[in-house]
């Protein structure tokens, strides 16, 4: 088959187009076709070696894919070929204390499809059957490949483990990005109100657009200062925060008492600092999160079929210009979702 691949680490010009061994399918296992795939922040750290492919390098990138059923192994039932399905990309053992528990998601044995295992920008990819869920037939490849890592993460990271409730205050960070133009909406239908960043003033209608209330340049305007003449001094109820550094120790400043910070990524460093006074003095709580559960999948695909929820898909380049599409990523000017299209 034909993938974008790479074999050695750095920026977009890593990236290889051509042939790349098959993946061949084992018991319990599917193989996709694939029709789409979305780029995401992960891809980045993976490509440029600071989140380096678990299983060596050439590795094929790509967590977010929808495609058709093209064969089955043994033991994999429930699935036709030909079928429409989109993957679900978290891998679990289903057997260590965390999994009995019902918190797949930490897994001691935890993986990602293109993370963990070789990915989506490729014509096909493999995944455990079970990790495959029918695409509803009105949501296109192209919309559902928007949905797998973005939506489900930012779902998760809300409603789970913020517990964000109607009349609440968010502040969702880089509204341009998959996370955070998923955050937004989701926030939106709970009921909460939104504040945004962005980096560029072409994005702030972007950002309205998603039912954001205040949208702040950050490269022109500090976010903390805004944050508090948006709630009045008072501080917002909630962060989402997924880029790390100064941005994180920034987050910190703009909650409220009792406010919750969920850190969902690190996308421009691992690293930031905390002011601790802040932390015990208001009472805040700090959350880790990634991903979700395959029934909040089906959630979210139920709002999608119903308009109540939007995959914001950037757009769509050939899989054999992977590099472009890359670059216009780390260039970061997408709003919204990048695709790969075979
Ligand atoms: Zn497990």
């Amino acid at each position: 088959m034909k993938a974008a691949y790479f074999k050695e680490h750095g920026g977009s010009d890593k990236i290889l187009y051509d042939d790349y061994r098959d993946p061949v399918v084992g018991p319990g296992e599917a193989l996709v076709r694939v029709r789409a795939c979305a780029l995401n922040q992960v891809d980045m750290l993976l490509l440029d070696g600071r989140f380096p492919p678990p299983e060596g390098l050439p590795h094929v990138n790509g967590c977010e894919v929808t495609g058709t059923v093209e064969a089955t192994g043994d033991g994999a039932r429930g699935l036709a070929r030909g079928q429409r399905v989109i993957i679900f990309p978290g891998f679990s053992c289903g057997t260590c204390e965390y999994c009995l528990r019902g918190q797949r998601t930490v897994c001691v044995r935890y993986g990602y499809l293109g993370a963990h295992k070789d990915g989506g920008y490729a014509e096909l990819v493999k995944a455990p059957a079970a990790n495959l869920l029918a695409l509803p037939e009105t949501i296109s490849f192209e919309a559902g490949a928007a949905i797998p890592l973005a939506m489900l993460t930012s779902w998760h990271a809300l409603v789970a483990q913020a517990k964000l409730r109607p009349g609440q205050t968010v502040l969702v960070q880089a509204a341009g990005s998959g996370v955070g133009s998923a955050a937004i909406q989701i926030a939106r239908l709970i009921g909460a109100r939104v504040m945004t960043t962005v980096g560029a003033d072409d994005k702030i209608e972007f950002a309205k657009s998603l039912g954001a209330e205040h949208v702040v340049n950050y490269r022109t305007q500090d976010f903390v200062d805004a944050a508090k003449q948006w709630t009045g001094k008072r501080g917002v109820d909630v962060v989402v925060e997924h880029i790390g550094g100064e941005t994180f120790e920034g987050s910190i400043y703009t909650l409220t008492r009792l406010g919750t910070l969920v850190s969902i990524g690190s996308h421009d460093t691992h690293w930031g600092r905390l002011d601790l006074r802040h932390v015990y003095s208001k009472n805040l709580r700090i959350v880790g999160t990634n991903l979700g559960s395959i029934l909040e999948l089906r959630t979210i695909l139920d709002y999608v079929v119903a308009g109540r929820l939007r995959p914001v898909v950037d757009r769509a380049f050939p899989l054999n210009d992977a590099r472009a599409a890359v670059q216009h990523v780390l260039d970061r000017k997408n709003k919204g979702k990048v695709l790969l299209v075979p």
